[in-house]
């Protein structure tokens, strides 16, 4: 029986087509073989496995928020006003700063008391606005005189006996700090420089919470006055970017109705994260 897969017509039988089938692959497993040796690349590597160490997860820190610092200050005190406020102050604990002026201390008995609290109060600073308040409100000749002012800030220092020489000039809005100078009025430069020169540094401000002179009732809401603030400091209208002084007067706040929007304000101020509150000795640049 013919068992040839091959149909050639010059087959030489079986034994012959054994052979050469062993012969054959005989030569493929040697070439194979050798073709094997002659190249290492098809060689079988197994790779050692590497083990790495877990890497931790940096930690995603939440963005920083960018601090806006505010400076409350109130001036003219002490009066029938400074009663009020400091009732406020001390209620919810936050530094403000009182610009008063040296003969409302001795104004009268409430005021002389009022000065004595003042003075014990955690949460106040004292700074010097003048002895007379520009001569009682007489502005043009009071600032015409430097030397006149310079006595008079000297005259309430020294009367008060205040630690620093941090001052606010009255009826002008003026700076002279290391970073800060500015003058609203020009006819009142001399003055300002002069001050300056003898040791004051004076701190003016960026906003005001205005109040009417007759009725004494405040011409902005707290929230007005918190809108305000904030739109000042995000479109970086102040003298120092970041940081606004406010300026408000202790008389506005005689009312006991003002007197609760004073609070309010101070609570909104507080419940935002993104605000400080400072003393004005803790504004940029000023070191006393
Ligand atoms: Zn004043």
């Amino acid at each position: 029986m013919n068992t040839n897969l091959s149909s050639s017509p010059d087959d030489e039988g079986e034994p012959v087509q054994a052979t050469r089938f062993l012969s054959q692959s005989f030569f493929i497993l040697f070439f194979s073989s050798c073709y094997y040796t002659a190249n290492p690349q098809n060689e079988v590597t197994v790779q050692p496995t590497v083990f790495k160490e877990p890497v931790a997860e940096k930690p995603v820190a939440p963005p920083v928020k960018k601090k806006k610092t505010i400076y409350i200050t109130f001036d003219d005190g002490p009066n029938k006003g400074t009663k009020q406020v400091l009732k406020v102050v001390n209620e919810e604990q936050l530094p403000v700063s009182f610009f008063v002026v040296g003969e409302h201390v001795y104004g009268s008995r409430e005021q002389s008391a009022m000065w004595d609290s003042l003075q014990q109060s955690p949460f106040a600073e004292i700074y010097n606005h003048s002895y007379t308040h520009a001569s009682h409100n007489h502005f043009v000749t009071y600032y015409q005189n430097d030397s006149m002012v310079v006595a008079d800030f000297e005259r309430c220092n020294d009367s008060l006996h205040l630690e620093t020489k941090i001052a606010r000039t009255p009826g002008r809005n003026i700076w002279r700090t290391p970073t800060v100078s500015k003058t609203d009025i020009a006819k009142s430069k001399e003055a300002a420089d002069s001050l300056y020169q003898n040791g004051f540094t004076v701190v003016g401000w960026d906003l005001e919470w205005f109040y009417s002179s007759d009725s004494l009732k405040l011409k902005q809401s707290s929230e007005e006055l918190f809108q305000q603030v904030d739109s000042i400091l995000v479109n970086n209208k102040t003298k120092t970017t970041g940081h606004l002084v406010l300026l408000t007067h202790d008389q506005a706040f005689a009312d006991s109705t003002d007197a609760s929007a004073l609070q309010k304000f101070i609570q909104f101020i507080k419940k935002k994260d993104d605000y400080a509150v400072e003393f004005v000795s803790k504004y940029p640049g000023i070191k006393q």
